[in-house]
């Protein structure tokens, strides 16, 4: 083993980077995690979906090769006998817009297509054809993912980078960071709540929503806070043959999960920071989000909702996109978060090329240089038209 890589987050953003660093590279790598349970890290209460459409090159390369390596996880991730299942299962997504913004559609599908993802465009009588259950009368244009895009269990992945981590020799630790040690801009130690210290030759802040305050102790401001979105779980009667992820031109998307269906909206109400997680807004869902259901999808009058939860996104107010690269002013300090939304899809490329950046070592992954935090000090947003 050579180094020592300490990780504060073992989300799967952490996970992920601390397998390759092991797996790939040999590096002794430390995690510290303060919740073992993950019971309110986004990881667990992510909708764990995929997709090649987003307006940004390097979102579209990440996800082309995060979904290539999904396919293969039970090869990849296997421990001795122990191949992880995810489930993963690719009906596409399906953005739908109305004449004002099938204008951005082209634009974004232009993108995509360059890019060589499996997007198609679809006009209203095709959108018809191939979902009869969708009501198209004021929809101009869609855009349908045929292939590269769905959904898997995302908890299911975090645990398979977990074990396998811990399999090639990675240890995760219950503690708290708290602050750091330093001398002459690297970061030599963390110290935790319990007293406990962990020398570090690198350290990799994943700390997902919560990763400002650790940055903040290094004299850097990350513009990265929890924001609450809450997730719809509906039966309904009938059966959506070949369902995608839908993106109504309202905002509110719906996909199906199991015999059921899931579906949420952004929020009202102003977004506030780190709102509990046990506030649940149901007026949202009768006053917003069923009628919008129920228009688009007539089988929908008839649904139900059968639960609901609420999880954290990691957003980042400056672009809404990762943070992923060095942080300006110490020479051994690195963050992978603020991924706003769609970093479980991120985490198997992101961590590949994290692990290849903190070692030094060439990267096979597309190169993170726009994810850079740098950003944040030359001002250049590196905005992504398509957050859900
Ligand atoms: C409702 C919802 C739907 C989503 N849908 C999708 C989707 O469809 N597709 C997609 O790609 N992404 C989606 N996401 C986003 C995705 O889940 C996250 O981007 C991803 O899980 C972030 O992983 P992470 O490891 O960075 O953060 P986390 O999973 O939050 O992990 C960070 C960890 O750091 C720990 N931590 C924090 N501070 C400290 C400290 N001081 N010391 C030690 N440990 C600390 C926390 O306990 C936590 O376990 C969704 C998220 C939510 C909430």
């Amino acid at each position: 083993m050579k180094n020592d890589v300490v990780i504060v987050g073992g989300g799967v953003m952490g996970a992920a980077t601390a397998c390759f660093l092991a797996r790939d590279h040999g590096v002794a790598v430390t995690v510290l995690e303060r919740d073992p349970g993950y019971s309110r890290a986004s990881s667990s209460l992510s909708a764990s979906s995929i997709r090649q459409q987003f307006s940004q090159p390097l979102n579209i390369a990440l996800s082309q090769w995060s979904i290539r390596f999904l396919r293969r996880v039970a090869d990849e991730l296997a421990v001795g006998d122990d191949r992880p299942a995810i489930g993963l299962t690719e009906p596409g997504y399906l953005y739908l817009a109305t004449e004002a913004g099938a204008g951005v559609l082209r634009e974004n599908h232009a993108v995509q297509q360059a890019a060589g993802a499996d997007v198609r465009l679809l006009d209203p009588a095709a959108l018809g054809e191939r979902f009869p259950w969708l009501a198209t009368g004021d929809l101009a244009l869609g855009a349908w993912g045929a292939s590269g895009e769905g959904w898997f269990d995302g908890p299911a992945l975090h645990q398979a980078f977990r074990r396998k981590a811990i399999a090639c020799g990675v240890r995760f630790e219950a503690a708290e960071a708290v602050g750091f040690e330093h001398a002459a801009c690297a970061v030599t130690a963390v110290r935790c709540s319990d007293g406990r210290s962990f020398a570090a030759g690198s350290l990799l802040l994943a700390a997902g929503a919560w990763s400002a305050p650790l940055a903040a102790r290094l004299g850097f401001a990350l513009p990265v806070s929890p924001r609450k979105r809450d997730v719809f779980v509906l039966d309904c009667p009938q059966a959506l043959p070949g369902c995608p992820l839908v993106i109504d031109p309202s905002g509110v998307w719906f996909r199906a999960e199991g015999r059921g269906f899931l579906a949420g909206a952004p929020p009202r109400d102003g977004d506030p920071e780190e709102p509990p997680l046990h506030a649940i807004d149901h007026g949202q869902f009768e006053d917003q989000i069923w009628p919008v259901l129920a228009a688009r999808v007539p089988a929908f009058e008839a649904l139900r909702v059968r639960s609901a939860w609420a999880g954290y996104y990691e957003m980042n107010a400056f672009d809404h996109n990762g943070l992923a690269g060095p942080l300006p002013g110490w020479r051994n300090v690195f963050t992978a978060c603020g991924f706003s939304g769609h970093g479980m899809q991120q985490a198997p490329a992101v961590g590949h090329a994290m692990a290849a950046l903190i070692c030094g070592a060439e990267a096979t992954t597309p190169a993170l240089a726009p994810m850079h935090p740098a950003r944040l000090l030359t001002g250049e947003r590196w905005s992504e038209r398509n957050i859900i």
